[in-house]
């Protein structure tokens, strides 16, 4: 079985890296734990668009977005879920310049585990994760974006949110739900054997 797994927020701690950046760069304090949306130029306290995009440019330079750290027990867990033969692939919409980077920093942190990385921007049209997903037999999806998480359930593919402040909120309760890796076997075993009574 093949399980679809999101790099950012899920693997690696981006949002950490980047509320640690804005920090050390500005005056401002802000905390991870307070990011309850996606609106990250408002979050970040940016009043334009233009002003956010030059710290993006900014923070993808930096040694936060270099050595952004793993999320916790992604490594002891992806090695777990590995060992079980399900198939692991990535699916990030990391942009076109950081896929050399990407590929090296997962290769490094998760070796020989994935047997492919999806990048959704390849081209200037870009791939749902969805159609990832239909288009190479994934089964099973792992990301912190509820909206894909939806439209992949919709699409017949078990989808589990990666619990982030900002995915929470009732109107994603119905979505299965992980807040650690800790757990995610069980939660798999579990999806997997409800998707069969089904059947
Ligand atoms: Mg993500």
């Amino acid at each position: 079985m093949k399980i679809g797994i999101d790099c950012d927020d899920v693997l690696l701690n981006y949002a950490q890296a980047l509320v640690d950046y804005r920090n050390r760069t500005s005056s401002h304090h802000i905390k991870l734990s307070a990011l309850n949306e996606y609106d990250l130029q408002r979050y970040l306290r940016f009043s334009t668009p233009e002003a956010y995009a030059k710290f993006l440019e900014s923070f993808e330079r930096s040694k936060e977005f270099k050595d952004m750290p793993v999320m916790k027990g992604s490594s002891e867990y992806i090695s777990l879920l590995f060992e079980k033969e399900y198939e692991l692939e990535v699916i990030t919409s990391r942009r076109p310049p950081h896929i050399r980077k990407t590929i090296s920093r997962l290769h490094n942190e998760f070796p020989g585990y994935f047997s492919r990385i999806n990048f959704t921007h390849l081209n200037s049209d870009p791939t749902p994760k969805v159609r990832i997903c239909k288009d190479r037999g994934i089964q099973i999806i792992i990301d912190d974006n509820p909206t894909i998480i939806q439209r992949c359930t919709n699409a017949g593919v078990i989808g589990i949110i990666f619990d982030r402040p900002w995915n929470r909120g009732q109107k994603y309760n119905h979505l299965p739900r992980t807040n650690t890796w800790f757990n995610i076997d069980s939660l798999i075993s579990n999806l997997i054997y409800s998707a069969c009574k089904k059947d």
